[in-house]
């Protein structure tokens, strides 16, 4: 599978990071050293490299922890999103004239990137989309290109305009809008030739053809398996003829990524979609937030530090904070943790999107998941809740005043055992007694992501 070795190197860098509770400014200088280099492995443009390390250590070391995570965690989530900003952050979708003008699409690229495979992926895709596409076959060249485009045209419903390999490339695309106007489609969507190599005569045809029939959307085709080639020829298709976007095709093979990541860094242009696959379905619009997080071997986890940011209350937090310090640790805020747990969607879908949550982020690597009974774990909270509501305001604030024929009432009140309200009230001890020998909790004040 693509980036599996990228993947896999990203992972054991912040497999080491997510151990550490805190991280000093070394810590996180290795880990991006690591980072850098499993990126050029991975034949990530150099410069596209440097910038993009240089960014995220830039953020890591001016940054504060964000309530919910650990440092580690933080670095975590600033590499994915320096990631998904280099990628080009929004997915980029083909542009279309607007009403129901005829918009006309010229697919270019190398001989073998996967064009004409991929001008009928993206046929099918405009046909769900509900618009009226005809195909045009000017790649006249290739001995088996027409009958390439006619054949999968077929299977994917849409209608190919072919004049054989005797008429000039522009004759056929001019001949091919006509013909698109007079049946009244939306789209067109023109197959050029590609070369081995870029030359000369190959952009001066794509430039007639471009000329011939005012093209509106100009889509570059290229192989991820050649990773920095892939760049090279989309900076010099941009310069000689003009691009729109990039389809990144065999993104399902074993490349190394190094194509994904740069193309929008180096080109500016977008990549619109990814062929993941030979057959006609396997075409994917490309969601750099997706991408990233595949890269990074996350999975949901990103998902998850997003639900954290949106559903934390900062305040609540701040105040538990502020309580912990002063070693004033009570079963209301026991409550409140729980309930800011629930906002989150509960322990199961907690546990769901990150497997591993319990020790950190420690196993969510390779998404193997823990053997934790989320069910049994969450009916043990739904317990723990009904006794503290079983107790007064006063009680929860000073476990001290609970004598037993109140533990006798709460246990009744909350339908439990009073072994169950025992067991709490001792745990609760022992965790108070905890945090004492803690000596308080982050007397430093500021929750910085270093120590010191
Ligand atoms: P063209 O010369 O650029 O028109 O390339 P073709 O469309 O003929 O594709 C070249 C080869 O790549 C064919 O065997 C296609 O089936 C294959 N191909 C195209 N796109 C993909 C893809 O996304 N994944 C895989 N695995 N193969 C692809």
């Amino acid at each position: 599978m693509a980036f599996d070795s990228l993947s896999e190197k990203l992972q054991n860098v912040f497999k080491n990071l997510r151990g550490k509770g805190r991280l000093s400014e070394a810590d996180v200088k290795a880990a991006l050293k690591e980072v850098k280099m499993a990126l050029l492995e991975a034949d990530v443009n150099f410069k596209v490299v440097k910038q993009f390390v240089k960014s995220v250590e830039e953020r890591a070391i001016g940054q504060d922890v964000m309530n919910g995570l650990n440092p580690g965690q933080m670095v975590i989530k600033i590499v994915n999103e320096e990631m998904v900003s280099l990628m080009g952050s929004e997915t980029v979708e083909i542009a279309f004239r607007p009403g129901k003008e005829l918009t006309v699409i010229m697919m270019v690229g190398l001989q073998g990137a996967g064009k004409t495979t991929t001008t009928a992926k993206l046929a099918g895709k405009f046909k769900s989309k509900g618009k009226k596409t005809l195909l045009a076959a000017c790649d006249i060249y290739r001995p088996a290109a027409i009958e390439q485009l006619k054949i999968n045209g077929e299977k994917q419903g849409v209608p190919v305009f072919e004049m054989g390999d005797k008429v000039r490339p522009s004759e056929i695309a001019k001949a091919a809008m006509e013909e698109a106007k007079r049946t009244e489609c939306n789209v067109l969507i023109i197959d050029t030739a590609g070369r081995l190599h870029i030359d000369e005569e190959m952009m001066a045809e794509l430039i007639e053809i471009k000329e011939a029939c005012s093209v509106f959307q100009t889509i570059l085709v290229v192989d991820a398996m050649t990773g920095q080639d892939a760049v090279n020829v989309s900076s010099t298709f941009d310069d000689k003829i003009g691009i729109d976007g990039v389809i990144l095709t065999k993104l399902d093979g074993d490349t190394r990524g190094g194509a994904a990541l740069s193309i929008r860094a180096v080109t500016g242009k977008p990549i619109l979609y990814a062929g993941m696959g030979e057959k006609l379905s396997d075409l994917e619009q490309f969601y750099p937030d997706r991408m990233a997080s595949r890269i990074l071997g996350m999975g949901d986890v990103l998902s998850l530090i997003e639900k954290a940011q949106e559903n934390i209350d900062e305040e609540k937090a701040r105040q538990l904070e502020q309580k912990m310090r002063k070693n004033e640790f009570d079963f209301e805020m026991y409550l409140d943790s729980m309930s800011q747990m629930k906002k989150m969607g509960g322990l199961s879908s907690i546990m769901g999107m990150m497997p591993g949550m319990m020790g950190g982020m420690g196993g969510m690597a390779k998404g193997k998941m823990p053997d934790i009974d989320t069910d049994a774990a969450e009916k043990q909270m739904a317990r723990t809740e009904a006794i503290i509501y079983s107790m007064t305001p006063k009680e929860r604030q000073n476990p001290n005043l609970l004598n037993p024929s109140r533990k006798i009432r709460i246990a009744k009140g909350a339908g439990v055992d009073i072994a169950d309200v025992n067991r709490l009230i001792k745990q609760f001890e022992q965790m108070k007694k905890m945090m004492k020998q803690m000596g308080g909790f982050g007397k430093k004040g500021k929750r910085g992501l270093f120590k010191g």
